[in-house]
């Protein structure tokens, strides 16, 4: 296998299928060229590349773009005590831990990962770390801390404001420290037992300010909504994603057809929160809800909402930072299918994090962020676990 960042300047990957990010290409044996950390051509026709260019065969893989962690937060511990664990660990240990998590997701086909919410904007350090070095983890894409009320959900991470005045001064403190996104907490959230998932934080006003002073600094937009208005206000207010948007109640759920039309007219991506390990019973409440989480997932997508997949890892113990996968395949089995599942964590994705024509596809000038699995994913979504090479940047990390 290659050394990772001892790739030449130029070199190809062949494999038996590609899986572009929307869909399966129609041919037999495809070549993508690898130029300087992107992709430079993907051949098709069975034409021969440079004799002189190195070759990397995958035989019988099938090649696809790195998946992309839509909602994570590499602060959490992924155990059922990681909100008191964050609370008690130091700045170093933090930082520690969130290393050795990132690289964990590379080797679990993670290439990019939208950071949701850190403490001390440490996902920043790691963002610089790994944009340097492609095989210590994933492109970052990084939040900060998520702004809260005062007492509210994830209030220990460190960013509370409770009106328009203070929450668009966080804004303006995370545009200045250089984050790529902001967060806001629009409602409760389970983490947090002092909170209510289904009750609002914010008014429409400070939300609508929140998200306007953002998108002049030119900063995109995630807002955290369980219960239906604040999903509903979310929306309103302009925020570019939403996350869950679960539309819980106090004693289970009840989705808004209404709302969920206003979501695919606009255009807005919705980040559902699927992806449990197996064998892993960490959140009870929430298993019992699967049932009706997944039709309910299901009917946004037929509906015509943007989906990608956000499953919040690190959370409890059912949710390690390498997750996703199985958010991918628990998306396919709700009933849209191998290519609508893998094409949320891939091109839909890379829309959601702000990476349109970066990352997410693999196509000429994309960067070569690559999955390979032995197998079809399409004809069984499965084989995504079954990994045979990830590329970071045209760095071979797998
Ligand atoms: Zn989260």
């Amino acid at each position: 296998m290659a050394e990772a960042g001892r790739e030449p300047p130029r070199f190809a990957i062949r494999a038996r299928h590609i899986f572009d990010g929307t869909a399966m290409l129609p041919a037999n044996r495809t070549t993508v060229v690898v130029a300087m950390g992107r992709i430079s051509a993907i051949e098709t026709s069975g034409t021969k590349v440079d004799g002189l260019m190195p070759v990397h065969d995958l035989g019988e893989a099938t090649l696809l773009p790195g998946l992309i962690d839509a909602h994570s937060h590499l602060v959490f511990d992924a155990s059922d005590a990681a909100a008191a664990n964050v609370q008690s660990a130091s700045d170093q240990d933090l930082a520690d831990a969130m290393s050795r998590r990132a690289r964990a997701m590379l080797d679990h086909v993670i290439t990019t990962v939208r950071d949701l919410g850190d403490r001390g904007f440490l996902s920043l350090t790691l963002r610089a770390e790994t944009a340097t070095r492609p095989a210590a983890g994933p492109r970052i894409v990084a939040a900060g801390p998520p702004i809260t009320t005062t007492g509210g959900h994830c209030w220990f991470l460190g960013c509370e404001a409770d009106d328009a005045e203070t929450v668009t001064a966080a804004v303006d403190d995370h545009a200045l420290r250089g984050v790529d996104v902001i967060k806001v907490m629009a409602t409760g959230g389970r983490m947090t037992p002092t909170t209510a998932p289904h009750e609002s934080q914010y008014s429409l006003g400070v939300l609508r300010a929140a998200a306007e002073r953002a998108h002049f600094h030119g900063l995109p937009t995630a807002a955290h909504a369980h219960g239906r208005q604040g999903i509903h206000d979310a929306l309103a207010a302009g925020f570019d994603t939403l996350e869950h948007a679960s539309f819980m109640t106090a004693t289970g759920m009840e989705p808004d057809p209404e709302i969920i039309e206003a979501a695919a007219v606009s255009g807005t991506i919705v980040s559902v929160t699927l992806g449990l390990l197996p064998g892993v019973h960490a959140n009870p409440f929430m298993e019992s809800l699967m049932p009706r989480i997944l039709a309910h997932v299901k009917n946004m997508a037929d509906r015509g909402v943007r989906i990608t997949l956000g499953p919040d890892s690190g959370i409890n113990a059912a949710k390690p930072p390498t997750v996703l996968p199985y958010a991918v395949e628990q998306f396919a089995a709700a009933g849209v299918g191998a290519a609508a599942a893998l094409e949320a964590a891939t091109a839909t994705a890379a829309a959601a994090c702000g990476l349109d024509g970066r990352a997410g596809r693999i196509a000429p000038g994309w960067d070569a962020d690559l999955l390979a699995v032995t197998g079809n994913p399409l004809a069984d979504i499965t084989a995504i676990h079954q990994v045979a090479a990830v590329y970071r940047a045209g760095v071979r990390v797998v």
